[in-house]
């Protein structure tokens, strides 16, 4: 993979952590430092994202150019398959209102503070599937009965999961965000269209090859829980990809 000219540093600066003592207000600092400092914007062409300073529950970031918002969310440990967010209730209003922000999820390493990966996750591949309610904190919990939630990486399809760092290095910007602008049309989808999109979209990936038949789908009827007038949705959405981005099927 080629890297980029202007690459990112790697390297997380610790000193925005000094006088906290708290591990986890230490990691915020940092990670959020590192963001700051490196982070672009991938929807359009500015090199920069600012922290924002209103304390609004789902958004830290946001580009002065465009208005995109976004949400940084970092782990120690790898990503895998889900990721504790912020409160249930105010992040599925905004999913269900296609005003999800986007999000940048992140994995460091704390013996040598390093960004070892960096994804960026377009807010309209944010779906009701992809948020997992969680149970009500215990009667004997600080916050008794509050509610939050997972994002379910498993639940987004590859198309939507974009990776600034992986283990094959720093993707170029122009990359990224040619892959963002691929599928910006779904934002432009109502609600209830934008979640059978993108889980016929996972569907579509998972098949791994580029040629399938309506037959084949009929092996996620279960999964999907879904109807014959779904599958009719299905050819619909096949003309949009394929009108959207020749080469994808
Ligand atoms: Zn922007």
């Amino acid at each position: 993979m080629m890297i980029d000219s202007s690459a990112m540093e790697l390297q997380l600066n610790l000193h925005p952590a000094d006088g906290y003592k708290s591990p986890s207000q230490r990691a915020r600092r940092i990670t959020e430092a590192w963001f700051a400092q490196n982070a672009y914007c991938p929807v359009c062409p500015s090199e920069n994202l600012s922290p924002t300073r209103d304390n609004t529950r789902v958004v830290d970031f946001v580009c002065s150019d465009c208005g995109a918002e976004f949400q940084l969310k970092s782990k120690s440990n790898p990503l895998g398959r889900k990721i504790r967010d912020a409160a249930y209730q105010p992040m599925i209003e905004r999913v269900n209102a296609n005003q999800s922000p986007h999000f940048a999820f992140m994995h460091y390493a704390r013996d040598n503070w390093s960004v070892r990966k960096l994804i960026f996750v377009p807010g309209y591949f944010i779906t009701p599937s992809v948020i997992e309610k969680c149970k009500p904190l215990s009667a004997s919990a600080r916050r008794a009965g509050w509610v939050g939630c997972n994002i379910l990486l498993y639940m987004i399809p590859p198309d939507g999961r974009l990776p600034v760092i992986s283990c094959d290095g720093i993707s170029p910007k122009q990359d990224i965000r040619q892959k963002w602008e691929r599928f910006t049309w779904i934002g432009k989808a109502l609600p209830e269209s934008r979640g059978w999109i993108t889980d016929i979209l996972l569907c579509v990936r998972r098949f791994g090859r580029h040629e399938f038949s309506l037959a084949d789908m009929y092996e996620f009827e279960g999964e999907l829980a879904i109807t014959i007038d779904y599958y009719q949705n299905f050819h619909i959405l096949l003309y949009a990809i394929s009108a959207n981005s020749a080469c994808l099927l």
